[in-house]
């Protein structure tokens, strides 16, 4: 008897020796600087999804209930890397100041209307989404207002998401509502709030201002403290407060 609770005991502890060391930034309510700033290689799910785990389950479900009711969710974006989103604002820069010979201020704000700050991105977090439905043949850009509104070809898609999306974890981030600053309303982009939300009170504690200014991209020389400040107050925190 004693020397069977010798045994059990001595196979729980060298299994606990077995396990990997835990690092302190990456337990569950905490997430490393690199993840935030999506810079970390972190793991995604799901062909042509790349979500965490989670959201990718759960999306998974979404889009089954909603080829039930008729639509056929399409990704648009999801995961998006600092990298990719660096080169996303340094062509804009250069199409506006370059092309359009813009003033870089003006240029910043231009940019700023729709895209993020490499580091600030909420794609950077896999939790994110830009989605339509892909049944309606549709020209162009589909990524517009228009396309989701009232005589829009994603019209329908639009209410059933008003409908069903929160049972599945998804809000709207950029919402239509009048007072809101900061990103223009993007119906298309929604984000898996059991993560997001964990994951936007961690971003909240860094220092966004010094990170931001370490960066060397196309621009960046322009960001005041000022600036900084006002963007995260508007773009970074001004969402559907059913998010923060
Ligand atoms: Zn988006």
């Amino acid at each position: 008897m004693k020397r069977r609770t010798f045994v059990k005991t001595a196979s729980v502890s060298s299994l606990a020796c077995a396990l990997p060391p835990v690092f302190p930034n990456l337990s569950l309510s905490d997430y490393s600087i690199e993840e935030l700033m999506g810079k970390a290689n972190i793991e995604l799910y799901g062909e042509g999804i790349n979500l965490r785990k989670e959201a990718c389950d759960s999306f998974l479900e979404m889009k089954k209930a909603a080829f039930t009711d008729g639509f056929d969710i399409k990704m648009v974006s999801s995961f998006r890397d600092f990298y990719r989103q660096e080169g996303i604002w340094e062509r804009k820069y250069l199409r506006f100041t370059e092309d359009d010979g813009m003033d870089s201020l003006d240029a910043i704000d231009k940019i700023i209307e729709y895209s993020t700050i490499p580091g600030t991105s909420r794609h950077h977090w896999g939790t994110d989404i830009d989605i339509i439905d892909g049944y309606p043949k549709v020209t162009g850009d589909v990524l517009v207002p228009e396309k989701f509104e009232s005589g829009g070809p994603f019209e329908g898609f639009k209410l059933w998401m008003d409908e069903n999306s929160e049972k599945f974890g998804f809000y709207l981030v950029y919402t239509n509502e009048p007072k809101r600053r900061g990103f223009k309303y993007e119906p298309w982009h929604y984000s898996y709030a059991p993560l997001s939300i964990p994951m936007l009170t961690a971003y909240r504690k860094l220092n966004i201002l010094k990170m931001l200014q370490k960066e060397e991209f196309l621009g960046s020389e322009h960001f005041t403290t000022g600036f900084v400040r006002s963007y995260i107050q508007d773009n970074i925190l001004d969402i559907n407060p059913k998010l923060l």
